[in-house]
């Protein structure tokens, strides 16, 4: 394989770091794929302090890819419950049952296998080869698209297919391929802790003397994207609906889309003009014996692509509900975290 002026200093200064500075963390301990195939998944979408408590819950509830594969999609998805991008849970329950019936458990050890399942990308193929069976493919996350756009002053857009090519590329051949595990992980903890988004530390840093982007200035310009996130506004009416036993209704939403097989309570999406009116709740749930907006101000929840401005109403039947839920057993169910936030809202702290 071709190398490039710098390689070497790149590994040693890369590792140097990774010595001092590594956060001890329990998927560091292990070269179980199971688990880092959990850590990872959760680390794709939230920090590691924030992430750490659900590795945790998840791999003590479902302690093998067995108890993954055998467990239910309620249950998978309760125990993934706030950290959002709930196709993910899905993914690693479809994944599971995969390793157990057609791998007999044993986790596949080779990249191309892993790549193969569902769920499983470039990115979380090469760490867990890497990781667990020391083979040689770079990892490439945001973290690296940004150690390697700064460092090499490259300008190339990280989200155009040239860019994945040219950094793809580059890390394959700054990759240590004696330790592949060591240099993955030093390179993700350096984007992690050193050369971060925000809050940059140069001052100080062992790369320093090399960087592009601190010699020509442009730190906060590196990396290059092409497409800024759009953020689309969204007016959703959620109905607490309680019948004359004091029961909600729930509902579990399709198996496609946002929260997809959660549960939740009726909803539906209107314009920002348009008020929910009588005819519209007696159109949505019958004749009722009250309603009422229970804040007129909305609850905002943001998503990666999406503002929710959520308004949240009380509605009381006189009939019972086939579909209600006791207060008690409403914890029992997966939920979103906006959900969540709706049983705040209601004073239902119990859940
Ligand atoms: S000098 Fe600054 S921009 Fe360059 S690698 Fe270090 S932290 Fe990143």
């Amino acid at each position: 394989m071709q190398k490039i002026a710098g390689e070497s200093w790149f590994t040693s200064y890369l590792q140097e770091w990774y010595d001092q500075y590594q956060r001890s963390l329990p998927w560091r301990q292990t070269t179980d794929p199971y688990r880092i195939w959990i850590s990872e998944i959760i680390l794709q979408q939230t920090k590691v302090d924030q992430g750490l408590p659900y590795y945790k819950r998840f791999v003590e509830t479902f302690s093998t890819v067995q108890d993954l594969a055998e467990a239910s999609e309620d249950e998978v998805l309760r125990c993934w419950q706030g950290l959002g991008y709930y196709s993910r849970a899905r993914n690693l329950h479809a994944t599971a049952k995969v390793i157990s019936k057609e791998f007999n458990g044993q986790f596949p050890d080779t990249y191309d296998e892993l790549i193969r399942l569902k769920g499983i990308g470039p990115y979380t193929a090469a760490a867990i080869a890497s990781f667990c069976f020391k083979q040689a493919h770079a990892v490439v996350d945001g973290n690296v698209f940004r150690v390697l756009a700064r460092i090499f002053g490259i300008e190339t857009p990280i989200d155009s297919t040239e860019g994945r090519r040219q950094f793809t590329q580059l890390a394959q051949r700054l990759l240590d391929v004696e330790r592949p595990d060591l240099h993955n992980q030093s390179i993700m903890e350096f984007g992690a802790l050193q050369c971060t988004p925000k809050n940059v530390q140069c001052t100080g840093c062992i790369m320093a003397q090399r960087c592009s982007a601190l010699a020509s200035g442009k730190v906060a310009d590196l990396p290059v994207k092409l497409n800024k996130k759009k953020v689309k506004p969204r007016y959703l009416h959620y109905f607490c609906v309680e019948d004359a036993a004091r029961r909600q209704r729930l509902i579990k939403r399709d198996k496609n889309g946002l929260w997809a097989g959660l549960y939740e309570f009726p909803s539906i999406e209107l314009d920002k003009e348009v008020s929910v009116t009588d005819e519209l709740v007696t159109e949505l749930f019958g004749t009722v014996k009250h309603w009422a907006i229970v804040d007129q101000t909305p609850i905002i929840h943001k998503l990666s692509h999406q503002e929710l401005s959520v308004y949240l109403y009380r509605v009381q039947l006189d009939t019972l509900d086939e579909n209600g839920v006791e207060a008690e057993f409403l914890k029992d169910f997966p939920r979103s975290a906006l959900m969540q936030k709706l049983f705040k809202r209601l004073n239902f702290y119990y859940l």
